[in-house]
């Protein structure tokens, strides 16, 4: 393993992921480490100016391994907020309604694409599955679920591999708590608009960089996650990605909006 330093040379910047922008002004209070968060000077977008990379993401900062550093961090930073956190979110799942429920509501029936599936073992009725996964040992967990009903998955960046499905296919795509961690999210939602059949719907959840609870809490704030978040969306963010896209965005939680600390959100294609 390279160390730190080693690392940070080899790191390449980006513009700003939705406007391209090239210049931004650094966060140090939301930075950490070698990773530099900045604020576009262009469209105020908070982005990663330094992320790891797709070979990286594969390798080492997959998120089944984070997972575990990142709980320990947050535990010993912030014990009393993280825990309740923990148990809000834990409370949220058990009441919800369920995800096979939602998927019929959102996208009928047909052609399902989850894009940052995961391991992707769980069956929808009415829904052959499809997949993309970066993470190569989950991805072929995902493709041999998916292949027993028709289905089948993709190992690779979401960028890429979005492009490699037919058009006007998929009657819905699932981006759960994936567009935060993609170094291309507007080449990934211009690829899934045209993957979408013309009457499909997009779910996306994302952390909202917009929420109260990110204001108070500071550099404590759930939505944190260094290196793997490299996009923080407002909703300003999402609308204005989306409509480069040539995609609309429906709010699915306007109203608890400036208290939730995700945007959950439908995207169809533009009139
Ligand atoms: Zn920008």
């Amino acid at each position: 393993m390279l160390d730190p330093n080693e690392k940070n040379a080899a790191l390449k910047t980006r513009n700003c992921p939705i406007c391209e922008h090239v210049s931004s002004t650094p966060l140090p209070a939301i930075s950490r480490d070698h990773w530099s968060v900045e604020q576009c000077d262009g469209c105020t977008h908070v982005y990663l100016k330094n992320p790891p990379g797709y070979g990286a993401l594969v390798e080492e900062y997959a998120w089944e391994k984070t997972y575990e550093t990142e709980h320990e961090r947050r535990l010993a930073e912030s014990p009393i907020a993280y825990r309740l956190d923990v148990a809000t979110r834990v409370r949220h799942t058990a009441f919800r309604k369920s995800t096979a429920d939602k998927y019929t509501a959102w996208f009928g029936s047909g052609d399902l694409l989850d894009i940052g599936c995961a391991n992707a073992n769980e069956d929808y009725p009415g829904f052959v599955r499809y997949g993309i996964e970066i993470s190569k040992e989950l991805a072929q967990n995902a493709d041999a679920s998916m292949r027993k009903q028709g289905g089948y998955c993709i190992h690779g960046p979401g960028a890429e591999a979005i492009w490699k499905f037919p058009k006007d296919n998929f009657d819905g795509i699932v981006m759960f708590s994936y567009l935060e961690h993609e170094e291309e999210p507007l080449k990934v939602l211009k690829g899934a608009a045209l993957a979408l059949k013309p009457d499909g719907n997009i779910y996306v959840r994302v952390p909202n960089f917009g929420s109260i609870n990110r204001k108070i809490t500071g550099r404590k704030w759930v939505g944190y996650r260094y290196p793997d978040h490299v996009n923080y969306f407002t909703l300003n963010d999402l609308n204005a990605i989306a409509q480069k896209a040539g995609l609309k965005v429906k709010l699915l939680n306007p109203i608890r909006l400036p208290f939730d600390d995700n945007i959950n959100a439908l995207l169809s294609r533009a009139a």
